[in-house]
């Protein structure tokens, strides 16, 4: 089972990438909002279940503010806000507004916790998603194949979308990125998608080794996904791709 974030500001859990981490949701509680649909989705498939609406800048300043807070006065500050949830969190129209009151907050309340955002991307070509972009600890940008054809297999982008439109907009950011990658493999729709094969994957270290991100995250799939019949990558495998990133003399992650 797939499964919705139910609120604004949820956890802090545990994250296999960024420790403890406190999750802001920017959109709605109760539906997915996002232009992929990707097939490894946890909020499961885009535009089912009842339509919602953006979570107000007001609210969500007021509930992070609470809970940072509450956090503080126990001593346990987490070590990162991270900005995921129900959706993309940069088609907010206020994303930088809200980014803004987030550095304030964190800078008030827990001055060492980081400010992450896990992003697919789409909306960096946008000045006002960059600006915010710029600004966090963490600017954790998806890029799940350099084949605009596996992409759209894997991530549906439900508008435009080009990998190399995608890619010149990743180098303006001139280091200060980080590319997240989910390799996977299997079948969808009737059709085989795979994304670790050698013509893949050497295809994608050409375009890291362009934007020079400042870390990779590589990871495979974890929990359920709406798409039946697609398989974990062995982390060994991880592991071999990781090497190769490496080589190049970027920092990378792997989580399994
Ligand atoms: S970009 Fe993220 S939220 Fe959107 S469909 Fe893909 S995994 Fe789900």
């Amino acid at each position: 089972m797939t499964a919705l974030i139910e609120d604004v500001i949820f956890g802090p859990v545990r994250s296999r990438r960024l420790g403890l981490s406190l999750g802001v949701n920017l959109l709605p509680v109760a539906s997915k909002l996002c232009n992929f649909n990707c097939i490894y989705c946890e909020c499961g498939w885009s535009g089912t279940g009842v339509p919602g609406r953006f979570n107000s800048r007001e609210d969500v300043r007021r509930l992070l503010g609470e809970k940072l807070r509450e956090m503080a006065a126990a001593g346990r500050c987490p070590d990162v806000i991270t900005f995921a949830g129900n959706g993309e969190p940069t088609t907010h129209p206020q994303f930088e507004a809200v980014i803004d009151d987030t550095i304030a907050l964190r800078d008030a309340i827990c001055p060492s916790t980081k400010v992450s955002v896990l992003s697919n991307a789409t909306m960096i070509g946008r000045e006002s998603v960059r600006r915010a972009l710029e600004r966090v600890d963490n600017n954790i940008l998806k890029l799940d194949s350099a084949f605009d054809d596996t992409v759209r297999l894997i991530d549906d982008p439900q508008g435009a979308y080009s990998v190399a439109g995608t890619v010149a907009n990743m180098k303006l950011f001139e280091g200060r990125l980080i590319i997240q990658t989910m390799f996977l493999r299997g079948e969808c729709n009737g059709q085989r998608v795979d994304n670790t094969t050698e013509t893949e994957v050497s295809a994608w270290l050409e375009l890291v080794r362009q934007i020079e991100p400042r870390q990779v995250m590589i990871y495979t799939i974890d929990r359920d996904t709406p798409a039946e019949n697609l398989e974990k990558v062995p982390l060994e495998e991880l592991r071999t791709i990781a090497a190769r990133v490496e080589a190049l003399g970027i920092t990378t992650t792997v989580a399994g």
